[in-house]
């Protein structure tokens, strides 16, 4: 290599997104494939958002507002925090390179799962820090063994609620024993990018009741329950100082003029988001009831995904997927050779998918 990058990032395992579906259309020459592999919302947004959108349109000239202050006020009101504990990111994933360029210096440790969703590790070790990596047990973050690895070096740990990949999903009760084992200068990322999707009321919320504790950090994101994915557009609540120092390093204007808009409009529309999530959950308990019925277990999940036992080499049931118009992810990657995550798709589908799954299964 002529010019030295960074040791650190020479170290980073380049994140593999789900192929776009444009580019797996003329790849495969496959018009209308079924892209159940980013858990994306099939059901799309709110009608209000294109409204919105347009609406905007005349002004694309223009910076956006870089405070995002009505999707600040809105999502204030919502949570009942003030607009100087929210700071909005270009996606969640945006937010949590801010943390760690903010809050990691080289040496430091950040713990997480694993495997977990790869962003964390890339901007721990864009940020020079070390990613310490703590082994699931039985599909679900090992809270005891994270705790047990806080050690003097730990300035943060990820914890995701529900968990991506396994759908797993932590209690009140759990989480609280947890943080009674943090040091009072940890922080506690809580990436709730799925919360929405919950349907056991113990799955713990950070932002229900909102819990006054300095520590924990809030994130979520409009990409999921909302369906604006392709807008990038998340969100962070947090201790007033630590947001404060956030705001230092965030590009003022990392939120488009569209994506605020369209977040506005999605966040007044409770009515859409409480039936997309509703129809989301259905077919997440469709799925996984025709799939166990199959003879393949489904693992419970508090998500809109879910991994399954294909009882075969996932990688190679993905490939043989492909060329029928279905996309799912391969949870080789992830170290469960045999499993495959899939998300909720619409009705019609999930049962292309179930037809399709059939015949690549069949011997
Ligand atoms: C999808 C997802 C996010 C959200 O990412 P955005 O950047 O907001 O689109 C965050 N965390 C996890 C674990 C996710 O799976």
């Amino acid at each position: 290599m002529r010019f030295k990058a960074s040791r650190s990032i020479l170290t980073i395992d380049p994140y593999v997104p789900g192929k776009p579906i444009d580019e797996f259309k003329r790849e495969y020459g496959i018009s209308n494939p079924v892209k159940l592999a980013s858990n994306e919302n099939p059901f799309g947004f709110s009608p209000r958002v294109n409204d919105a959108v347009n609406g905007c349109l005349s002004g694309m000239n223009r910076y956006p507002d870089a405070s995002g202050h009505e999707l600040t006020r809105l999502l204030g009101e919502k949570y009942r925090v003030e607009p100087s504990n929210i700071i909005l990111g270009n996606g969640s994933d945006d937010i949590i390179n801010l943390l760690a360029n903010a809050y990691l210096e080289p040496d430091d440790e950040a713990l997480m799962p694993h495997p977990a969703f790869l962003m964390y590790d890339i901007c721990v070790k864009t940020a020079g820090a070390v990613s310490v990596k703590v082994p699931l047990k039985a599909f679900a973050i090992d809270l005891e063994s994270m705790a047990a690895h806080i050690g003097p070096k730990t300035r943060m740990v990820f914890i995701t609620n529900p968990f991506n990949p396994t759908g797993s999903a932590i209690t009140a009760d759990e989480f609280s024993l947890f943080m009674a084992g943090v040091p009072e200068d940890v922080l506690v990322v809580v990436d709730e990018a799925y919360i929405e999707f919950a349907t056991d009321p113990g799955v713990y919320n950070s932002l229900d009741p909102l819990r006054d504790d300095p520590r924990i950090v809030t994130l979520r994101t409009f990409s999921k329950a909302y369906g604006l994915a392709g807008f990038r557009v998340g969100y962070g609540i947090m201790d007033q100082e630590v947001c404060s120092i956030l705001h230092r390093i965030r590009q003022p204007f990392n939120v488009n003029t569209l994506a605020q808009a369209a977040a506005c409009a999605a966040l007044s529309d409770n009515g859409f988001t409480a039936e997309s999530i509703a129809l989301i959950q259905e077919e997440v308990r469709f799925l996984s009831e025709e799939l166990a019925a199959l003879g393949y277990p489904v693992l419970p999940t508090q998500a809109n995904f879910f991994m399954v036992d294909v009882k075969t080499d996932a990688s190679g049931l993905f490939e043989k997927l492909l060329p029928m118009g279905v996309i799912v992810r391969s949870m080789a990657s992830y170290g469960f050779p045999r499993h495959l995550r899939i998300n909720a798709g619409t009705r019609e589908e999930n049962l292309v998918f179930l037809e399709k799954f059939k015949l690549a299964t069949a011997r």
